[in-house]
């Protein structure tokens, strides 16, 4: 059996799933837009990435409290999922093995970057900004063992 890769899967109906961005319709009023799932091409079925699930559950019991939103950006909230919407907005015509290599790239970019701010911000003593930057690296870090070969 083939492994799965970041960008396919396989199905439970045995089809092929792919990564897409995504818009949820929560309650049938709240637009959750930009989160990454995978769609089967057979059946049609989809899921969102293990790595997003936690902050999506969370995005989703917050949505319940007040609904007076009509449109939230999940991108503005993950970032796996800003990373691969800035990744997808940059490809027209999709070629999977060079959109792997895109977003891996992206995402040691964005954590690069991430460590950096959290240098800057720990030099400048600045608690509250150090735990942002650490919860934001912690979305990129965790659930991808990927990363560990
Ligand atoms: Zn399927």
């Amino acid at each position: 059996m083939l492994k799965d890769n970041l960008l396919k899967k396989s199905c439970s109906c045995g089809g092929g799933m792919t990564i897409h961005m995504h818009t949820l319709i929560y309650s049938a009023k709240v637009k959750i837009t930009g989160v990454p799932v995978y769609t089967c091409g057979e059946c049609s079925r989809y899921e969102p990435l293990p790595s997003i699930k936690r902050d999506l559950g969370m995005l989703i019991k917050e949505l319940g409290g007040s609904s007076d939103k009509r449109q939230v950006s999940f991108a503005e909230r993950n970032e796996w999922a800003n990373v691969l919407k800035e990744t997808f907005a940059g490809f027209t015509t999709v070629e999977l093995s060079h959109l792997e290599e895109a977003i891996n790239s992206a995402i040691q970019g964005r954590i690069d970057l991430l460590l950096d701010i959290y240098q800057f911000a720990s030099a400048s003593v600045d608690r509250e900004w150090m735990e942002e930057t650490a919860i934001r690296l912690s979305q990129l870090t965790q659930s991808s063992p990927e990363r560990a070969k």
